[in-house]
């Protein structure tokens, strides 16, 4: 699932597209949320000692949309791709908030109850650079790839997006495929 909430930046639509079709994904659907907008493009003074891309409620939101469609399908497994790095940010990323989640999930739905609908978050234990780490190892295309919070066509490498994945492939020992195309002249 996909959720296109306010101002999310084309080419990570794009990219979630790819990925999804690079890995055979038949229904991937894409959740319009036009209202949910990050703490950055509301002018609330109580949002702003929050990080910019701070979406209140974001999780509980999505994960409770995701168990809809778990629930329409009869899925075994909801899956989050958050890693350690998320938690430290955000508190709806910490693995105690879906513990609590799945509890409420469970007593709200008689179905994933006796279906025992799990959400799974494989790489929460890990930093953003093991998850590189280990995408290169399981050769996830990476180029395919998007984390620039901007809106061009190419990542601007100056956004906080675009530093924190340039760290994590540093500290992973791995070469962007979209730098090493970037500075081999491939991509303008
Ligand atoms: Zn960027």
């Amino acid at each position: 699932m996909t959720f296109v909430y306010h101002g999310i930046a084309n080419r990570e639509l794009e990219a979630a597209r790819d990925i999804a079709s690079a890995v055979g994904i038949e229904d991937h659907r894409f959740v319009q949320l036009p209202d949910l907008r990050e703490a950055g493009d509301v002018h609330s003074a109580t949002l702003a000692a929050r990080p910019s891309v701070y979406i209140p409620g974001r999780n509980g939101i999505f994960y409770s949309l995701a168990a809809s469609y778990a629930e329409e399908v009869g899925a075994d497994l909801i899956v989050g791709g958050h890693n350690k790095d998320d938690a430290k940010l955000f508190k709806d990323a910490s693995p105690s908030f879906f513990l609590l989640l799945q509890q409420a999930l469970w007593e709200g739905s008689p179905t994933l109850r006796k279906k025992r609908t799990k959400i799974l978050l494989p790489l929460s234990e890990m930093s953003k650079a093991e998850v590189v780490e280990l995408a290169s190892s399981k050769k996830v295309p990476l180029d395919l790839t998007w984390s620039c919070h901007r809106n061009g066509r190419d990542h601007c490498w100056e956004c906080e997006g675009c530093r924190a994945r340039v760290a994590a492939f540093a500290r992973a020992r791995v070469s962007d495929p979209l730098r090493t195309a970037v500075n081999s002249g491939k991509i303008q």
